[in-house]
């Protein structure tokens, strides 16, 4: 297929699923009908650091996400203290996200250190998440305390969220969800809860990719160069049908260092990654490599429905 015949082919079969929700749709989103994508990881923040250049409000994000052809887009809160500059708290997002549901998706958050002192039992962590979950959660996360990925604490947490069916999605580098080169401890877990939906982000996480990694390459940002066979992703994706990638920030990197793995992984992997952005600030992330994904890779049509939307739209409940 040629790159004309691709973008259109891409092109009508989004229109029909964001007709959809455009009927929904208000202010900013009226241009709704041209976006085809889910965008699995977003941000909405507050003034309390930088300039008010960096502020993501609801309506920047819609504006935006129509300026990026996303129809919709998975909004995630950052409650652990090392996660961000300031908690951007679930409540904040199931607030802002309240009069735009039919674009904006919210998730919710807890950190797993409140379970030591105030969620004592299985029961009051099922409590809160339900909570949530009535509330408009579609999803848990983004998950990123300084602990490691199977602490017993963490570990609670996702049998938790097992229990209430909402999908996590965690952040893996050498400062969040801390696991060793191959992800064994990654492996535990995604053993101990065959039924939760756990969807990989971060440095650390996409730098396994590749085999014969260090721990200091877990820090990575953006490793350069072919991919090492022997990559625990593709490992632990063949072992567990319940873990999936998120395309964001290095995820995008982590396709395009090696173009030929990257393009083929996209292929075999299409039905377990999601694609996304990572937006949370106008001041410094002007171009996402994410898009360059689709366009450069020409990937058949229902491979880009299936990342660019469809994955999501099945995994929260959506379609
Ligand atoms: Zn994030």
């Amino acid at each position: 297929m040629n790159r004309r015949d691709f973008l259109l082919t891409t092109a009508s079969a989004s229109v029909t699923w964001a007709t959809g929700i455009s009927g929904r749709a208000e202010g900013p989103s009226s241009g709704a009908p041209r976006n085809k994508y889910f965008d699995c990881h977003v941000h909405l923040t507050q003034p309390w650091y930088g300039d008010e250049r960096s502020i993501v409000t609801v309506d920047h994000l819609l504006r935006w996400m129509d300026a990026h052809e996303i129809a919709q887009a998975a909004v995630l809160p950052l409650v652990s203290p090392e996660a961000f500059w300031y908690p951007v708290t679930t409540e904040f997002v199931l607030r802002e996200t309240h009069p735009h549901r039919d674009r904006l998706v919210p998730f919710c958050a807890i950190d797993p250190r409140t379970i030591v002192t105030h969620l004592p039992t299985k029961q009051d962590v099922v409590g809160i998440l339900n909570r949530y979950r009535d509330a408009g959660a579609r999803g848990f996360g983004e998950h990123k305390p300084m602990l490691p990925i199977n602490d017993p604490l963490c570990m609670r947490l996702y049998e938790a969220c097992s229990e209430v069916r909402l999908p996590l999605l965690f952040h893996l580098d050498n400062f969040a969800n801390m696991d060793a080169p191959g992800l064994p401890g990654l492996d535990k877990v995604l053993t101990a809860f065959p039924e939760l939906v756990f969807i990989g982000h971060g440095k650390g996480w996409w730098a396994s990719i590749a085999g014969g990694i260090t721990q200091a390459d877990l820090q990575v940002g953006y490793p350069r160069g072919p991919v090492a066979p022997g990559g625990a992703i593709d490992r632990l994706m063949d072992a567990h049908p319940n873990l999936y990638g998120d395309l964001s920030s290095s995820g995008a990197h982590a396709m395009l260092r090696d173009p030929k793995f990257g393009r083929e992984f996209l292929l075999r992997r299409s039905d377990q990654l999601l694609f996304g952005t990572d937006y949370y600030d106008p001041a410094t992330q002007k171009e996402f490599a994410q898009f360059d994904l689709f366009r450069q890779f020409e990937l058949p049509a229902d491979a880009v429905q299936a990342i660019g939307q469809k994955n999501a739209q099945r995994l929260f409940n959506l379609a």
